[in-house]
């Protein structure tokens, strides 16, 4: 698997760079493989905090960003990286607020997102994710592309509330809407956009770090991801600032690069299936050309896009 660096400074436009960066602690880099792999060290595992803006921050460590909201009505997270990273996570947040964290949203199912849950469930957060999420975490589950086992969370990672479409926080002066934009990565993605602060944490629809993984065997799919990238640029602007699944604070720019390099896969993919085609034929196609080919394996992930593609066939 690829190495990609994911330190960096961030400036927002009309910020001075010190108020747009706090680096509380530098992480040199993140292997896309190691945020699944269930070997890694975790006590070499930092926790990076980049602000975004006042009261809103991202955190960087292991497994798939967190933005975290404090204010005077409490402390909101989105996902929650893995269980032996909480101490930290819980040591970063705390460096922003004495207050602990009382709401724990969860973009998704997959493990590298959710493995705090447990812990922050119990100590009485409430964790909130889209109904077919909670779903998954009842039971085991399998991400076949990693090999890994996801073994069913106990009461206290569950989540507490859970929504079909959408459901609307008010907090810390912020309108957040957490959405479901449509089977993407997996069959249970939200996202969440801080309205005033025209920020959202997008989870692993949009990702930066290559071609991104695509969960079809639990419900994600190619069309999926172009669709609700479409949707996300129709929400927002090219001010908003995007945390994405894993990789830098991003604008809609890199969001729109990111949905056009799904659309142009995907039509060479599709004409070859439309001329009779097979998976061979997709591979000596090479329909990745022009795009880096890093992040996920390309005949693997070639594999979980044309899979995805035959379900409309
Ligand atoms: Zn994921």
């Amino acid at each position: 698997m690829p190495a990609s660096s994911i330190t960096h400074e961030v400036v927002m436009p009309g910020q001075p760079r010190s108020l747009a960066t706090i680096l509380l602690v530098s992480l040199a880099t993140s292997m896309v493989g190691a945020q699944y792999a269930s070997a890694q060290d975790f006590d070499e595992v930092q926790i990076r905090t980049e602000q975004i803006t006042d009261g809103l921050y991202m955190l960087v460590g292991s497994g798939g960003n967190i933005a975290v909201s404090v204010g005077e009505d409490g402390t909101f997270i989105v996902d929650d990286q893995y269980a032996p990273l909480t101490e930290k996570i819980v040591a970063a947040i705390g460096e922003v607020t004495d207050e602990p964290v009382d709401f724990v949203i969860n973009t998704h199912w997959h493990f590298d997102h959710t493995g705090g849950n447990e812990n922050f469930g119990g100590r009485g957060a409430v964790i909130v994710s889209h109904a077919n999420s909670r779903t998954r975490m009842e039971t085991d589950q399998f991400v076949e592309l990693f090999s890994e086992n996801q073994r069913a969370y106990t009461r206290d990672g569950l989540p507490k509330i859970t929504f079909d479409e959408s459901v609307r926080f008010h907090l810390n002066g912020h309108t957040i809407d957490v959405v479901h934009l449509g089977r993407a990565h997996t069959d249970g993605d939200a996202v969440v956009y801080f309205r005033e602060a025209n920020v959202m944490h997008t989870g692993d629809v949009f990702v930066r770090y290559g071609l991104p993984f695509i969960d079809q065997p639990n419900g994600g799919s190619i069309d999926g991801m172009i669709a609700v990238t479409d949707r996300i640029a129709g929400m927002t602007d090219h001010e908003t600032v995007f945390v994405p699944g894993h990789g830098p604070l991003s604008y809609r720019s890199d969001l729109l690069t990111f949905n056009a390099m799904l659309r142009t896969i995907r039509e060479r993919i599709t004409s070859v299936i439309e001329s009779g085609g097979d998976f061979e034929a997709v591979l000596a196609a090479n329909p990745v050309e022009g795009f880096p080919e890093r992040g996920i394996e390309t005949t693997s992930w070639l594999r979980l896009v044309y899979d995805s593609l035959m379900e409309g066939y």
